[in-house]
């Protein structure tokens, strides 16, 4: 197979939906210990489901709830089918304000599952026989679902892959990579797709541009985990054109844990494809009531597990706002839910200084100025100062430009109202190999360390 054979109209599309979700429902009302308690307290009985439309029944879960009790989100499995009841693994998505991680748990079955999930990614994204992936995201101590499910990806079209390893994930071995032995091994070996988080890809291409390795190979760079704006793919563009890869295309994908895989671009611009639709439906929802908004509407972004046995969720906010629709893709003619809208975090909006910030807005205007030069934000408590004890920083990795500070002061500023402490660091100082994706905004208010 080396074509994505999606589903050709919607009506098919629905049908194979509510198959999926009849056998799902049936299980979860008999053995889903958080469900079967909401459903009793909402007066929900199993004839209340008799199509996928009754989903709008069920409040929404949001990640609040699923964190706190993570393990009455997976089905009590005694009795099923071998593959229904074995766990395969167990992946983590990190907390997100108590910074412990919820365990996300796949059984024989969903990993199967996760197998056709991500195969669907690469033949949406145009990945033939013929390609090579090198992997390179890091290994990482609380395991999330980037570096492994990139071999299963491989794995699901028989296709290769090299993992470059980079960084060390524990001091107690020694199994990382130095960033110019991940690009000797590029040069080595010649991938045609580069996969990974954007500001360690970015970081790649610069050192190898440095170098002077030429990456001729490349033809499609394959991006999760941090937001990439229309401008940080066209800074991406131009650093793989300097690496020699003149027309390599940047593919974005939306992933989240609770998918195992992401929503992705069949063509850059072309929106986020929900690569299995059988599997995962996404509903975009008034974020008060959170009744189902028309097609085009910006609202809540929400994930329902059609067919999962180990974790289960239903009508999850994943927490970020975008637009959906589900008319077939005017570039690969897929028909499925599509957000038509980069997401951006639901909570975006901080306080600071008494003055409201969407950080969103100041990531856009540094990245306009800065280009791919990397940069981070935070807002920090400053506790020897009484009343405007808050202060905003921004950090920034360039060390060879006096008079960039003047111009981020005035720029900050601009952007959200609140007057920045800016400071140049080194080279590689914001970025650490070890940890898998840069913060680009984080509020440290309320935490014990920076
Ligand atoms: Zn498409």
């Amino acid at each position: 197979m080396s074509r994505y054979e999606g589903h050709t109209d919607l009506t098919a599309l629905r049908v194979a939906r509510e198959a999926a979700l009849a056998r799902t429902l049936d299980l979860v009302f008999e053995r889903h210990p958080y469900y079967r308690d909401l459903f009793q307290r909402e007066r929900l009985r199993r004839d209340h489901f008799q199509s996928i439309d009754d989903l709008e029944r069920i409040p929404v879960t949001t990640k609040a709830q699923y964190m706190a009790e993570s393990q009455r989100f997976v089905l009590e499995s005694d009795g099923l089918e071998p593959e229904m009841r074995t766990v395969w693994d167990v992946m983590y998505t990190t907390g997100s304000t108590s910074g412990v991680p919820t365990p996300f748990v796949s059984t024989s079955y969903d990993f199967f599952n996760i197998l056709k999930l991500q195969r669907n990614m690469l033949l949406l994204r145009g990945v033939q026989p013929t390609d090579l992936i090198a992997n390179l995201f890091p290994l990482t101590t609380v395991p999330h679902g980037a570096w492994i499910r990139v071999l299963h990806a491989a794995a699901s079209l028989q296709i290769p892959v090299v993992s470059a390893m980079p960084g060390n994930p524990s001091p107690h071995f020694d199994l990382g990579r130095s960033l110019d032995e991940v690009i000797a091994l590029l040069r080595a070996q010649s991938p045609t797709i580069l996969w990974g988080v954007p500001s360690y890809v970015q970081r790649v291409l610069a050192r190898a541009t440095e170098l002077g390795t030429r990456l001729p190979s490349v033809r499609k760079v394959f991006v999760t985990g941090e937001a990439l704006s229309e401008t940080a793919r066209e800074h991406m563009m131009a650093a793989l054109a300097s690496a020699g890869a003149h027309h390599a295309q940047v593919s974005i994908s939306y992933g989240a844990t609770e998918m195992q895989g992401g929503m992705i671009e069949c063509h850059p611009g072309a929106g986020l494809h929900n690569p299995l639709p059988a599997q995962f439906q996404v509903d975009i929802v008034h974020p008060e009531t959170g009744r189902a908004l028309a097609e085009g509407e910006p609202g809540n972004v929400l994930l329902t597990h059609l067919e999962r046995r180990g974790t289960v969720l239903l009508r999850y906010a994943l927490g970020d706002i975008s637009v959906l629709t589900r008319e077939p893709c005017p570039c690969c003619g897929a028909v499925t839910d599509r957000l038509t809208r980069t997401p951006r975090r639901a909570d975006a909006l901080v306080k600071v200084k008494g003055m409201l910030v969407n950080p969103d807005a100041v990531i856009a205007e540094l990245e306009r100025h800065l280009g791919g030069c990397p940069f981070q934000i935070t807002v920090e408590h400053v506790a020897d100062v009484p009343l405007s004890g808050d202060r905003l920083r921004v950090r920034v990795e360039r060390a060879d430009d006096a008079t960039l500070s003047g111009d981020l002061v005035r720029l900050v500023k601009h952007a959200c109202g609140v007057t920045p402490d800016v400071e140049r660091v080194a080279v590689g100082a914001l970025q650490s190999d070890a940890r898998w994706k840069t913060q680009r905004f984080t509020d440290l208010r309320g935490k014990t360390s920076a």
